[in-house]
């Protein structure tokens, strides 16, 4: 998985990691480390994908002590 300076992530709209809006993909407008461009574009995607990112995770971890 890759990883920044949050923490760990999965691949889930395709804009994370780049440098943009992980939302939107809307660009920055200054350097400083984040992943959203706005509190809007950070609860969307919270509550489109980490609730399924972190079932999904649960279910890797089972498996892996089967
Ligand atoms: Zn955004």
């Amino acid at each position: 998985m890759p990883i920044d300076s949050f923490g760990q992530y999965t691949i889930l709209t395709g804009h994370e990691g780049k440098g943009n809006c992980w939302f939107c993909g809307a660009g920055f407008p200054d350097k400083r480390s984040r992943r959203f461009c706005s509190n809007i574009c950070r609860s969307k995607y919270q509550e489109s994908f980490y609730w399924s990112w972190a079932s999904n995770a649960a279910i890797r971890r089972a498996k892996y002590r089967l």
